[in-house]
């Protein structure tokens, strides 16, 4: 029997679980199929951010910054800890409460907005006289799902060193390192990336010395210069990191419970042994299982699924959001291309601006930017005003203790128009919103300049580092 929808989203992680509520909301019959499982065999919502990326990450950063503070930083608020200790069962027990709670609340949400879930691998079987069919198989069951329209939304996976293939015991992609039940001694980290940074942070915290080596010849080379370099000072001399860059990893040797990993740097081959490994050298979309070739959809060299910046694909009434399509593998990138093609079949106007999705790196002090670098406007011959304001002149920041780093303002020379905001220090993530909604509206520095911020915040870092565009800092 086939059952038939107006919509098939492919994917339950955040592209398609948004996408197929919003679908919902708008009248359309919806299907959301997916067929992520975890560690345990459990069918589960949210795909690879709510099980074992954003969510559990987030969950675990917390808990060891918790620990790093008990540790290093009370003392200075007259607070005395002895032997404060980690049980990382406990640790992981919550990480996985506050997960659970997330994927179940997807399976609320969908019964709620009357989503149908399928859970099972959904492929193309055909297309006929306007109509997609959609096989969906799991591991005893298999079934057939009509609709005109399809929501391809099926992610990412980790990307695999040819001889590191993951074995999430002891080369570790971002599953396995969000799961390891003690903390290794040594941590060796392949890709200075986002993950990388991240679980680095982690298990760092935990106690582990944690190497991390990049093959790019500089330290975080997307991010403004200016932060790059601070949050480089920051993780290597304050965290105790040790980051290697312009690396070639040339070989990694499993041995009796721990791994050699061979790599050149400055033509000289090195060796250096780990308890685990980190490999997080980015991540491939995942259409492997689509069998896009039964309809001719069309995927580019990289197996990402082909699409315009409406997320149309190559046939017609099928869209494609999410990790699975151009642009950056980001969560909140992927919902909101996931809301906008639902919309776009009903007909609305959606819009997506891939100029201002925001950047966050999770670590400490956190790393948050939007637009444009100070290098990417030199290299474009943009001419533009620079400003910029460090935490430790903030009352907030001195009181929370937190005073590493700035933010720093981008804009346009001529029209004063904010061209980019980058911030590394407390909060960045959350601060890191003022600019792009500023960006979103075309505000100029002088608009935040002249906006009203709460005192004491750290948000009156950013009224400086707009001020200090016009150069009139109050502060310093
Ligand atoms: P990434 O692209 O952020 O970083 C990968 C790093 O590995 C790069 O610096 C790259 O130069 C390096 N690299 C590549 N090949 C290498 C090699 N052979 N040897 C050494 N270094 C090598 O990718 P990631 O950290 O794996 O993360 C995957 C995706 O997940 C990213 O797109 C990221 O944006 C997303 N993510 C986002 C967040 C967040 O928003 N906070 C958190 C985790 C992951």
């Amino acid at each position: 029997m086939t059952t038939q929808f107006d919509v098939i989203v492919l994917g339950a992680g955040p592209a398609g679980y948004v996408a197929a509520i919003r679908a919902a909301q708008l009248g359309l019959r919806t299907a959301c199929v997916d067929n992520f499982k975890t560690a345990a065999g459990k069918a589960s919502l949210g795909g690879t951010c709510l099980n074992v990326g954003c969510i559990p990450s987030k969950a675990l950063l917390e808990s060891s910054e918790n620990f790093e503070r008990v540790r290093h930083k009370f003392g200075a608020h007259g607070i005395t800890v002895k032997e404060a200790s980690v049980d990382v069962a406990a640790m992981q027990a919550r990480k996985q409460k506050i997960v659970d709670q997330f994927t179940g609340g997807i399976a609320g949400l969908f019964r709620k907005n009357k989503v149908a879930s399928y859970h099972g691998t959904g492929a193309f079987k055909s297309a006929a006289g306007g109509v997609y069919d959609i096989d969906v198989t799991a591991a005893a069951t298999s079934e057939s799902l009509q609709a005109k329209h399809v929501i391809v939304a099926t992610g990412s996976i980790p990307r695999a060193l040819p001889f590191a293939p993951f074995d999430n015991d002891v080369i570790l992609d971002n599953a396995g390192a969000l799961a390891l039940t003690e903390v290794p001694k040594r941590l060796g980290v392949i890709g200075a990336g986002v993950i990388g940074l991240e679980m680095g942070s982690v298990w760092r915290r935990l106690g582990a010395e944690v190497t991390i080596l990049e093959a790019l010849p500089g330290f975080l080379l997307a991010a403004d210069e200016a932060v790059a370099k601070e949050a480089l000072k920051a993780f290597t001399r304050d965290a105790g990191f040790v980051i290697r860059t312009g690396v070639t990893v040339t070989a990694v040797r499993k041995g009796n419970g721990d791994v050699a990993v061979e790599y050149a740097i400055e033509g000289k081959t090195q060796q250096a042994e780990f308890d685990k490994l980190i490999v997080a050298v980015g991540r491939s979309p995942n259409t492997a299982g689509l069998n896009a070739g039964a309809v001719g959809l069309k995927l580019a060299a990289n197996g990402a699924v082909e699409a315009d910046d409406n997320c149309r694909t190559n046939l017609p009434n099928v869209y494609a959001v999410g990790d699975v399509v151009r642009g950056p593998m980001l969560a909140h990138k992927a919902m909101e291309e996931g809301v906008a093609a639902a919309e776009r079949i009903v007909g609305q106007a959606a819009h997506v601006n891939l100029d201002h999705v925001p950047w966050v790196i999770y670590t400490s002090p956190e790393i948050a930017w939007v637009g444009r670098t100070e290098q990417s406007l030199r290299e474009a011959g943009i001419a533009y005003r620079s400003g910029q304001f460090p935490f430790m002149a903030n009352g907030r920041a001195r009181a929370l203790g937190e005073t590493v780093g700035f933010v720093k303002m981008l804009a346009d020379a001529k029209t004063d128009r904010i061209l980019g905001v980058h911030i590394v220090g407390p909060f960045a993530s959350e601060l890191i919103s003022e600019a792009v909604v500023a960006m979103e509206f075309d505000a100029s520095s002088e608009d935040i300049a002249r906006i009203v911020h709460a005192h004491p915040s750290l948000a009156e870092v950013m009224h400086e580092a707009a001020l200090a565009v016009d150069k009139r800092t109050l502060h310093i």
